[in-house]
This record gives structure tokens, sequence and C-alpha cells, in this order.
């Protein structure tokens, strides 16, 4: 097996980090890593269970009185210190990413650029967590208030960003002085586990970011349920939202949920027809459609459908679909496990017994390179409906639907007939629309003429079953920080 891997460790194995040192789990077990483009194992990673996860949970909180208390230009100047760290490494872990996850290696050193301007970014805002200040309204009084941590910050994360979701909650977290327990997708844990290590490397304080890998529904879990986390974050599925948002309710903890999408990409008929189709393409099926903020459904105005349909095909059948590592700048790579390939077999197969027509792709690539992968063709259907799965459901993978509308309210009424509620996309040329439709479209996030929604300033995250709360920007800082209000009487002394 070759290694792409830092540690010093012969074994090839991960371990868990649990109050500042590295150890094997509980149980000695380990799970198996593999490489959805081949199917290869790539490396073994502790199998943690509830008591770890307790221990990481206890060790955090121990953490905290003495983290939360650091001076913010101290947390500052250590977070900076672990991103230069990771920055140095950033060739050396994207293979590695590649490898666990099936992006190509140019997006995977994409994820992990980012992940380190999102280090950086939070590492300054440790020093602008502002309170406000305000006289007596009637009484001589001054009030401040304190923005201070919420304490310890279970984050959960899922694999299709494993590195940069998770460096959206440990910048802004630790920038406010929380300090965190985290479990990795078990899907793509090592890029993850690597990313931490820069912290521990830069000198970050035992306890202050432990790393717990198993199963959610035991690892996961028990940190939604254990009181000694105080605020959880959670990116993936809706279902299992829904479960830690229940969970969380019974004590009343706060939760920051950013869950799936169904994203609509809306082309009215003044839009560039070239630029809408090479964006929509791009955002369709870059990362195997396996992004919350994927365009799943596109809805475009009747005078420019056909023209729109036909450069998008073209550009589909160019597309190039290959094992990320031997091109690192394919199109995209294989999907992340067979159960995500299946699902998107099903969703084609439901659209076309419901009238669907298949203008490309619809099936698995051919040939030796594909074999052991769950490689799949981006693939465009037509004449769908609302009642089939591809427009209800997110199929979380390389599948564009295209359909038509007449009238402006009619496209974005098509558009707003989701559960989700993450991201749209808008192509027009008239500034107007533009904004009228900016307004009406049910989405935490609106790109005008643009395919991407992501900017480390603005917030993310998502309306209706997409989410509660936004990472990201000054919002994403707010989310771990509580507000107190000191109110101070002022008496003339005697
Ligand atoms: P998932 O919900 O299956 O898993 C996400 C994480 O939750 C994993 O680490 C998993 O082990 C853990 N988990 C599972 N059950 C749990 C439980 N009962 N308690 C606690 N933790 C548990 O999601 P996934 O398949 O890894 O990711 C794909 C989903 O994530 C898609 O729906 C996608 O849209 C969504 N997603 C959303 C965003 C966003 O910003 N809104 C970003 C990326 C992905």
């Amino acid at each position: 097996m070759q290694r792409y891997l830092l540690r010093n460790s012969m074994d090839n194995k991960y371990d868990l980090l649990i109050n500042g040192k590295y150890r094997p789990a509980e149980s000695g077990e380990y799970f198996r890593v593999t490489n959805p483009a081949t199917g290869e194992p790539v490396a073994e990673c502790a199998l943690a269970n509830v008591t770890d996860t307790r221990a990481a949970l206890q060790a955090a909180h121990d953490a905290f009185q003495n983290w939360s208390r650091t001076q913010a230009r101290a947390r500052c100047d250590l977070m900076h210190a672990a991103a230069a760290i990771f920055r140095q490494r950033i060739n050396n872990i994207a293979p590695l990413l590649t490898i666990e996850q099936g992006k190509p290696l140019k997006d995977s050193l994409k994820e992990l650029n980012f992940t380190a301007d999102v280090v950086d970014y939070y590492a300054e805002e440790a020093r602008r967590n502002f309170g406000f200040h305000f006289e007596g309204d009637g009484a001589p009084t001054h009030s401040f208030t304190l923005r201070q941590p919420m304490g310890v910050v279970a984050a959960i994360t899922p694999w299709n960003f494993p590195v940069d979701l998770l460096a959206w909650k440990v910048g802004p977290a630790l920038a406010v002085g929380c300090t965190m327990v985290i479990k990795p997708p078990s899907e793509a844990p090592l890029a993850v586990s690597e990313f931490i290590r820069c912290f521990v490397d830069a000198g970050l304080p035992a306890g202050v970011l432990n790393v717990v890998t198993g199963p959610g529904h035991t690892v996961g879990a028990e940190m939604v349920t254990n009181p000694l986390s105080r605020k959880i974050a959670f990116t993936g599925a809706t279902a299992t939202g829904l479960w830690i948002a229940q969970e969380a309710a019974k004590q009343l903890k706060p939760v920051t949920l950013e869950l799936g999408g169904s994203a609509p990409f809306i082309a009215f008929r003044d839009a560039e027809v070239e630029l809408a189709a090479s964006q929509a393409l791009r955002r369709a099926f870059s990362h195997a459609g396996q992004i919350c903020i994927s365009v799943n459904r596109i809805f475009v105005q009747e005078e420019i459908a056909d023209v729109f349909t036909t450069k998008f095909v073209e550009m589909a059948r160019k597309l190039r679909v290959a094992n990320g590592l031997e091109v690192p700048d394919a199109d995209l790579g294989p999907m992340i496990s067979e159960a995500g390939r299946q699902t998107v077999r099903e969703h084609v197969s439901d659209a076309v017994v419901k009238g669907a027509q298949i203008l490309t792709g619809g099936h698995e690539p051919e040939g030796a390179a594909y074999a052991k992968g769950f490689f799949y063709l981006p693939t465009v259907l037509t004449n769908v409906t609302a009642d089939m799965r591809v427009m209800r459901e997110e199929t979380f993978g390389p599948v564009a639907p295209i359909t038509t509308f007449k009238t402006i309210d009619e496209g974005i009424d098509k558009a707003n007939n989701s559960p989700y509620g993450l991201a749209a996309y808008v192509f027009t040329n008239d500034l107007n629309l533009a904004m009228y439709a900016a307004e009406r479209v049910q989405a935490g996030g609106v790109g005008i003429n643009v395919n991407d929604i992501t900017d480390i300033r603005g917030p993310f995250g998502g309306m209706k079953m997409s989410g509660i709360g936004r990472e990201l920007g000054q919002q994403g800082l707010d989310t771990y920080t509580e507000w107190k209000h000191v109110r101070v009487m002022i008496k003339k002394p005697e």
C-alpha cells in the first residue's frame, strides 16, 4: 500500500486525540478507510466507543477553564501558527484527501487552501469579538455586553468537504475560547486528523481539541446527549439533523445545523446562455454532484430552453470522469460509496419510469479504470416533473434535471417548490429582475450570475429543511458565544 501519511507511525493507523495524547480506542479496534476510486484500503482509524467519547468530552470540559480565559491575542497567534504549519503540509495532505474521499487533486488543494484561509480569518476575528455599551434609560446606569464562549462544542461533520466544513467550526469556536470534541466522518477521517495535528504541533494546550473517530450512532450520539457538550455544530443529512435537534432540545442545547439542499438554478430569457450553461454545469457535476449547494434542479425560461439544453449536454459529454489522483484536474471523480451510487440509479430510474428522457449519461462509465470505483457518468434529464424523486429529494450525485417555465413568477414558484432552502442561483442581465428573484427565492444564499455562494465573510446556511443557524462571517462567530448583559449603577461618590 502506498504511503501518503505524514505520521511517524509505521503501522498506517490513525489514533484518537484525547487530552493532548494520541491513543488507540479503549477497545483496541480499528476500522478501515478505503479509496472510493479503487476500493483499496488506505489506512485504519481507531474505532472509538462511548467510553472514549466521554473521556474526550471530559478533557474538553477540563480544558475550557483555561482556554476560555486565554487572551484573545494568544488564541489568534496560535491559530495563525497552526494555519502556517497546515499550509506547509497542504501538498502532502491533498493526495490523502483525494484517496480517502475521491475528489480530484485540484479540488482537494482548493478545499485545503480555503481551510487555511478560514483559520487565518477567524484568528483575526478572535481579536474582534466585540460587545457594545449603552447608557441607562431612566436610571443612572451604564450597560455593557460580554460575549462569552458557550463551552464544549460537539462538532460532527460529513465526508464531502471533511476538512473545510470542520474549519468553519474550529475557526470561530477556538477564536472565542470554546473547546471541542470533533467527530470526523468515518468515510474520510484522515485529512481531518492531519489538519488537527497542525494545531497540536503549533502548541495548542491539551484537551482544547479532541478527535474521536467512530460511528455516528454511538460516538456522535454521545456527543449530542452528554450534558458536558454545550453546543452542537453539525453538518450532514437532514434526517440526522432532525434527530440531533430533538435530542439537543431536551437539554436546550443550542445547535447549528447545516443540512441537505436541492438548489434550483433559474435561467431567465435574457441570461447569457453560454455563461449560464457552463456555470450550471460546473455546479451540478463538480465533486460528482455531492455538494450541499450543488445545482439539483434547473429551470430555464422557454425562449432559451433549447439552446441552453443543447449547450449543457454538449459540455456534459466532454467532462472528464477519472481517478482524481491519476488525473489531478479531472472534472469529477467517483462517488463516495456504492450506497450513494445506488441512490442515483434509483432516482434516475424513477424519473425515467415517470416520463423523463436521458440526454446523456444515466449509467456508469465503462472500462477497466472504472471497474472497482463508484463512478457514475454526468447525467442530464429532460421532461422532468415535480413528482419525480430527482425534483423532490436530494440526489447527491451527478444528475441534472432540466425543465422549463413561461413567466417569471412561475419560474420562482417552481424553484421554491422544495422542502429545502440552502442555495439558489439566478441568471439574468436585468438588475431589477435579479433583485426581484433574490428577494423571493427561498434560500439562505442566492448567487446572481455566479455559481457559488461561499465567501468567508458572508453567512452560509439554510432555510426550511436545510438547517438552522449560519456559519462563516460574523454570524459564524456569534454562534459560539453567549451574550451577557452587565448593568452598573453609578452613584454620586460619598
Ligand atoms: P450524515 O448525516 O449521514 O453524516 C454526517 C455526520 O453525522 C457523520 O460524521 C456521521 O457519522 C454523523 N452521524 C450520523 N448519525 C449520527 C447520530 N445519530 N448522531 C450524531 N452524529 C451522527 O451525512 P453525510 O452522508 O456524511 O453527508 C451528506 C449530507 O450532508 C448531505 O445531505 C449534504 O447535503 C449535507 N451537507 C450539508 C452541508 C451544508 O452546509 N448545509 C454541507 C455539506 C454536506
